[in-house]
Order: C-alpha cells, then sequence, then structure tokens
C-alpha cells in the first residue's frame, strides 16, 4: 500500500519588541538568569498585566502579511497548567478568538511547482520561563527572564504533504516576518521555534490518521529529519497492524529519533477562561487602515522589481532578497549610482562569501554601501584590477575600512603605464627564451605562463586586459 503523510504545523515566533507583552521588563535575549523580571512577568498575586501596544500592533501586521481575516473584536484566554517555568501557572494565550484567521501563504517548490498553505490562526500569548538542567550537579534551575516575551502563533491547516514543503513554507513565513521587522526569526536563539502534526493515510484517502505532535523543533536540518522518521515509523506501525498512539513525542537530535514524552492534551486539560484582568481588544478600521499602508515591500515584490527595473536575472533576485539587509544595501549603492548588475555580481560573490565565513548576517556587517561603491568605481576607472580589488574588499570588509587609503599605503593602485608595461614584457621574454619557443612549437600552456610573469613583473598592479594583449602582441611580432 502506499501512503500518504499528512503534516500541519504551530510555529512560535518571538516578536521583537524592547518590552515584554504584559510589564516593561526588557525582552533581551540571554542576561543573568533572573534579571529581566519583575512582580507582573513572574505573576505574583495582586499585579495587572497591561498590553504592550506595539505586540498588537506587530501581531496585526503579521495577519495582514499572512493574507488573513483580522478579529476586530478579540480577547485573552488563561491557559491554565503547572510546570515550573510558569510561575504563574497559567499562560496568558488567545483560544476563542484569536486575532486572525484564515490566512493563506503561497510558496514555491523546487520543480517550480506552487502551493498555498492555508493559515488556520494566529493568536498572541506569552513565552515562558526556561529550565536549566544540570546533570553535574543533578539539579534544574528557574530562569524567567523569558516569561512574558511577547509570541505569536501561527498554527497551519494540515496542507504540507513533504518535508520540502514544510521547510519552503517556513523560509516564507520567516521572509515575511523579517522584512515586516516583528521578528528577527533566529533560530538557534528560539525565537522561532516549530511543532509538528505528523499523520499518516492510505494514498487516497481523505480520513486524516491518528496524528503525533513532535515540540520545539529549532532547526530546518531538525524539521526535515524529524519528519522523515516520524513517518516511516508510523507507516512501520500502520503496515504491522498497530495503531499510533495520539501523544506528543520528543526528537532527539543526538539519537535521530522520536521518543515519547506524554499523552496528547486536548484544550479541555487546560481548563480556559477568558482573562479577567485584561480587557477585550476593539480594533478600528481606521487602524486596521493605517496598517495596512505601512506594509513594506516583501522580498517577492522586490525580485519582480528588480527583474523589471534593472534587468536582473531571477537567480541576483533572489539572493540579493535572501536577507532584508542585503537588500537595503543593494539599494543604497544603487542610489549612490552604482551599476545594478556589477553591484550585485559583488554582493553575490564577495559580500555572501564574507558573510558566510564570517558566520554573521547581513544586519550585523560593518561595511557600509559607500565602501562597496567606492571600490567597484575604482575598479570601473582603471585603478584597481579585479583580483587586486578583491584583496582589498576582504582587508576593508571587518571594520568598513578606507578603501582609497588602504590602496595608497600599500601602493596597489593600477599602474596603466604602457612604458612600464612594455619593459616588463621585454624583461620577461628575454629570461624567459624557453617558454617563448615553446609556445612557437605551439604549447598554448606557456601563454598563460609568460603573462602571470608579466603581471608579477608589474607587481600584480597592471590591467590582466592589457598584459594579455601586449603579451599576445609581442609573441605575433615574434613568429
Ligand atoms: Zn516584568
Amino acid at each position: 500500500m502506499t501512503w500518504e503523510t499528512v503534516i500541519g504545523l504551530e510555529t512560535h515566533v518571538e516578536l521583537c519588541t524592547k518590552t515584554k507583552i504584559f510589564c516593561s521588563c526588557t525582552t533581551e535575549f540571554g542576561g543573568a538568569p533572573n534579571t529581566h523580571c519583575c512582580p507582573v512577568c513572574t505573576g505574583m498575586p495582586g499585579t495587572l498585566p497591561v498590553l504592550n501596544k506595539k505586540v498588537l500592533e506587530f501581531a496585526v501586521k503579521a495577519g495582514l502579511a499572512l493574507n488573513g481575516e483580522i478579529t476586530r473584536h478579540c480577547k485573552f484566554d488563561r491557559k491554565n497548567y503547572f510546570y515550573p517555568d510558569l510561575p504563574k501557572a497559567y499562560q496568558i494565550s488567545q483560544l476563542y478568538l484569536p486575532i486572525a484567521r484564515n490566512g493563506r501563504v503561497p510558496i514555491r517548490l523546487e520543480s517550480g511547482a506552487e502551493k498555498v498553505v492555508h493559515i488556520h490562526e494566529l493568536h498572541m500569548e506569552e513565552d515562558a520561563g526556561k529550565l536549566v538542567h544540570d546533570p553535574w550537579l543533578e539539579e534544574t534551575r528557574c530562569d524567567y527572564n523569558r516569561c512574558g516575551v511577547p509570541l505569536i502563533e501561527i498554527v497551519t491547516e494540515p496542507d504540507f504533504r513533504t518535508a520540502e514543503e514544510v521547510i519552503a513554507y517556513l523560509e516564507k513565513l520567516r521572509s515575511i516576518l523579517q522584512y515586516l521587522g516583528v521578528s528577527d526569526c533566529k533560530m538557534q536563539e528560539g525565537s522561532l521555534r516549530c511543532d509538528v502534526n505528523l499523520s499518516v493515510r492510505p494514498a487516497g484517502s481523505m480520513e486524516l490518521g491518528t496524528r503525533t505532535e513532535m515540540k520545539n523543533l529549532s532547526s530546518f536540518k531538525a524539521i526535515a529529519r524529524a519528519i522523515a522518521y516520524e513517518a516511516k515509523r508510523q507507516i512501520e506501525l500502520m503496515e504491522e497492524g498497530k495503531s499510533v498512539v495520539q501523544e506528543t513525542r520528543r526528537w532527539d537530535e543526538n539519537k535521530d529519533a522520536t521518543f515519547a514524552m506524554r499523552s496528547k492534551e486536548n484544550a479541555q486539560d487546560y481548563r480556559y477562561f477568558p482573562d479577567p484582568d485584561v480587557p477585550p481588544l476593539e480594533i478600528s478600521e481606521e487602524y486596521l487602515e493605517q496598517l495596512r499602508r505601512e506594509q513594506p515591500e516583501m522580498a517577492e515584490e522586490k525580485m519582480a522589481r528588480y527583474q523589471r527595473e534593472y534587468g536582473l536575472p531571477p537567480y541576483d533576485t533572489q539572493m540579493l532578497t535572501s536577507q532584508k539587509a542585503l537588500a537595503a544595501f543593494f539599494e543604497t549603492c544603487l542610489s549612490l549610482g552604482s551599476d545594478p548588475k556589477q553591484t550585485a555580481n559583488w554582493i553575490m560573490g564577495q559580500v555572501l562569501g564574507q558573510l558566510s565565513a564570517k558566520g554573521i548576517e547581513a544586519k550585523d556587517m560593518k561595511l557600509t554601501p559607500s565602501t562597496l561603491v567606492t571600490l567597484i568605481s575604482m575598479v570601473k576607472g582603471g585603478r584597481l584590477n579585479r583580483n587586486t580589488a578583491v584583496k582589498v574588499f576582504e582587508a576593508v570588509f571587518d571594520d568598513d575600512g578606507d578603501v582609497e587609503g588602504y590602496v595608497k599605503a600599500h601602493g596597489l593602485e593600477q599602474i596603466n603605464d604602457p612604458e612600464a608595461l612594455t619593459a616588463a614584457v621585454e624583461k620577461v621574454f628575454a629570461a624567459n627564451t624557453q617558454s617563448v619557443a615553446d609556445f612557437k612549437a605551439g604549447k598554448e600552456k606557456a601563454f598563460g605562463f609568460l603573462v602571470g610573469q608579466v603581471m608579477r613583473e608589474m607587481k600584480g598592479k597592471a590591467d590582466p586586459q592589457a598584459v594579455n594583449s601586449a603579451v599576445r602582441k609581442k609573441l605575433n611580432a615574434e613568429r
């Protein structure tokens, strides 16, 4: 029998507001344990949570960008459960009236096929703290710094059939949220984490099988591997005539397997009820209209515009818009008068190369557009040859160093002196008669050697094109 895998996702995204959802504590990542909290976010009796307006704004912006319907009258509910990372013993979340519903996210797969992922809902909630396990001391400590950090949870319909679709969706979601500026989506710091609901059914069947939930997957690699493992495990159970148990399973990165954690809770287990401390929200049409107007140009719109306005190939536009800060860098270069295709080539080659070598993102780099533009114009004006320019680029990349100063200090400026070039060619030919003879005997390889020697004689500062033609001319003359 052939089986079909059915996957739905719940994605938790930390919003990058400065302060927490219901108090004015900082949301900054890290910090000494229990230094980013107050009586409100640690749930002391008698305190009153007050909704951070920015959280609502970010959630509505995300809802609009995911093409959802915004719930004009919405409210918060208490989700009650006891766990040591939750000092209040309830989480303020939204069950009955989430801020957005019925969204749609179009995705594109590697084959070029397109698919629409339906968003069931998007709701606001507060994050819980963290438990830090110390196996050495055999103890567990509570850090409440993360309590009350604002989250949106985005729940899809069970629309995915493969891990590839899941990853394509998450990449799209991350791009949308980063362009909106509502989250940094750093998976390594837990600001984007995924719960994967998965079931299998005979291909062609319309009924959903029993699903399991894998919690808190925090890298694309872990998600893809967990999906592959769990689908295979369920199919094997079904083929043996056994049944899948509805439960929460933990993905163990090191063992490459999922393990049962606990039986799955249902909504009634949490005894939800409307939170009496946070008043319901009424969202006006004017407010929505204002946020709609503020929506930025997204990656896909930029890609289309770069193709249309600058004639760049789709691959280039995809690379340039892969990070919001990179696209902004590119656009600033153009506003300084740089040529679109040359700038794109430098960004895709050198800038992305340095970023990946240094393991940083475009938004964290020090290099400024004006430095790159200076370098590009020096190449264009014949003052630097391309190889030297790449070396200069690497030297100034880390601290946005002074290109002109560096070139002067190291005497790197290209020599465009025909006499010096002729002298160098004469010298190299005189010193390498064997290579000259080899070339005349038909060994084309000798040509490259002679060019290299002349370049060396010019200390790498000559225009490679000019060296090439000077050597060619000299050889022709000797023939
Ligand atoms: Zn607080």
